[in-house]
């Protein structure tokens, strides 16, 4: 066995079905105390980290990069990748988007929300949010959402699905 005294575990997060990478990172972060600057300097990928929060996966992350993530988080590379844009998909950094009822279902942001040609949410039919619909502020950062509200008038992103209209 390896000497362990180097590499450090860390409380497992479990990915979410359909969850987005940014999303997950944030809460692995939390769960580990971790500063997006730390996890770069765990991972060895450095500000990758915090690129990959914000959405910039394109090009796409090479196997290098989610290999090194792979090992800290102790997740499989394939499952990373689900995390991620498919083929052929565009991933769209910005707005931020929001499915009220989804997230009322389970709160947590969905990488498909991000994909650039998916405007609706399919499982609802309804659009998706793309700022507060209070306040109008824009969302941020799936990785920085913890309470899951607006960051600015704190409106609930469950209270924003009430708001939403059908396609
Ligand atoms: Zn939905
Ligand atoms: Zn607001």
């Amino acid at each position: 066995m390896k000497a362990s005294s180097e590499t450090p575990r860390f409380f497992p997060v479990e990915p979410l079905e359909g969850e987005s990478l940014s999303h997950f990172l944030g809460r692995f972060r939390r769960a580990n105390y971790l500063t997006a600057t730390q996890l770069g300097k765990l991972t060895r990928i450095g500000a990758v980290i915090s690129r990959w929060e914000k959405f910039y996966l394109n090009p796409f992350p090479t196997t290098q990069e989610l290999e090194a993530l792979a090992a800290v988080v102790e997740i499989k590379v394939d499952r990373l990748i689900e995390m991620l844009q498919p083929l052929g998909v565009t991933m769209k950094p910005r707005p931020i988007r929001l499915c009220g009822a989804c997230y009322q279902e389970s709160p947590y942001h969905r990488v498909e929300w991000q994909f650039k040609d998916v405007m609706v949410c399919d499982r609802h039919q309804l659009r998706l949010l793309t700022k507060c619909t209070n306040c109008e502020t824009p969302f941020s950062i799936p990785a920085d959402w913890v309470q899951g509200e607006c960051p600015h008038c704190f409106l609930p992103f469950t209270t924003m699905a009430k708001r939403q209209k059908y396609r």
